[in-house]
C-alpha cells in the first residue's frame, strides 16, 4: 500500500509527524504539506501565482500553498507513483458538523476523491493543543488497512474525528452523519490603536446539536467518529418540491 499524507496545520505539525509515524508502519508513505498552517482555507486552489515545493527530507515534501495544492501537486507532480490512498491529518481541532466545509483537512481528502483516489481526513477533538495525535494517527493507520482491503464506495470519503484521549480509553468507531452547529455571537468587534474598529470571528465555544447519530454526538461521549462524505451537495429531498415552483 501506498499512501499520500498530507495537512491543513502545516508541515511541522505534530499531528503530521504522528501519522507519518504510524502510517509508516503499514504503508509506503510520501508527505506534501503546506509550508505553514492552513487551517480554514477550505478547499482552495492556488491559480494566480506559481508553487514552491522544498524537498525536506526523503520522502517529505512542503508546499507554499492549500492542502488542495499540495494534493494536486503530489499527484501530478511530486510523487513517483499514484497512490492508493490519500490521508489528510492528523488536524488540531475537530472537524465535525457544518464546520466540514472550512476545512483543509477535509478539503484535501475531498480532492482527493476528485481524483478518484480513496481518501481519509482525521481530525483530533481537542481545543488545546492536543495530547493524544498518537492514538488517532495509530485508528487512521487501522482505517487504512480496512479502507485498502474492502475499498470505498464511489464518490465518496470517510472524516474520522478522534476525542483526544489515550488509546485505551476511546470507545469502538460510530459510522455517524454530519451534526449541525449552533451558530451564536462569534464576533469580536473592537478598535486598533489607530481608532479603527476590527472584527475577529471565532471566539464562541465549540456548540453543537446533541442529535443521537451525529458526529459531535459520538465524540462527545468518547466514540471515535467515522462520516462518509461525498462531493454532491445536491439535496435530493428538494428537487421534487422547487419543479413545483415552475420556474420562468
Ligand atoms: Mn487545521
Amino acid at each position: 500500500m501506498r499512501i499520500l499524507i498530507t495537512n491543513d496545520d502545516g508541515v511541522h505539525a505534530p499531528g503530521l509527524a504522528a501519522l507519518l509515524k504510524r502510517v509508516s508502519e503499514v504503508a509506503e508513505v510520501v508527505v506534501v504539506a503546506p509550508d505553514r498552517e492552513q487551517s480554514a482555507v477550505g478547499h482552495a486552489l492556488t491559480l494566480h501565482h506559481p508553487l514552491r515545493a522544498a524537498h525536506i527530507s526523503q520522502n517529505v515534501f512542503s508546499v507554499d500553498g492549500t492542502p488542495t495544492d499540495c494534493v494536486n501537486l503530489g499527484i501530478h507532480s511530486l510523487l513517483s507513483f499514484r497512490p492508493d490512498l490519500v490521508i489528510s491529518g492528523v488536524n488540531r481541532g475537530a472537524n465535525v458538523g457544518d464546520d466540514v466545509t472550512y476545512s483543509g483537512t477535509v478539503a484535501a481528502a475531498l480532492e482527493a476523491t476528485l481524483m478518484g483516489i480513496p481518501a481519509i481526513a482525521v481530525s483530533l477533538v481537542t481545543q488545546g493543543a492536543g495530547d493524544n495525535f498518537d492514538a488517532a494517527a495509530a485508528c487512521a493507520a487501522r482505517l487504512a488497512l480496512t479502507v485498502f482491503e474492502k475499498g470505498l464506495p464511489p464518490d465518496t470519503f470517510l472524516n474520522v474525528n478522534v476525542p483526544d484521549l489515550a488509546a485505551e480509553h476511546l470507545k469502538a468507531p460510530l459510522i455517524t452523519s454530519q451534526g449541525k452547529r449552533s451558530y451564536e455571537g462569534t464576533i469580536v468587534d473592537k478598535v486598533d490603536p489607530r481608532g479603527r474598529n476590527y472584527y475577529w470571528i471565532g471566539t464562541a465555544d465549540l456548540s453543537f446539536r446533541d442529535i443521537p447519530g451525529t458526529d459531535f454526538h459520538a465524540v462527545s461521549r468518547g466514540h471515535v467518529s467515522i462520516t462518509p462524505l461525498h462531493i454532491d451537495l445536491t439535496n435530493y429531498a428538494s428537487i421534487e418540491m422547487l419543479k413545483g415552483w415552475q420556474v420562468r
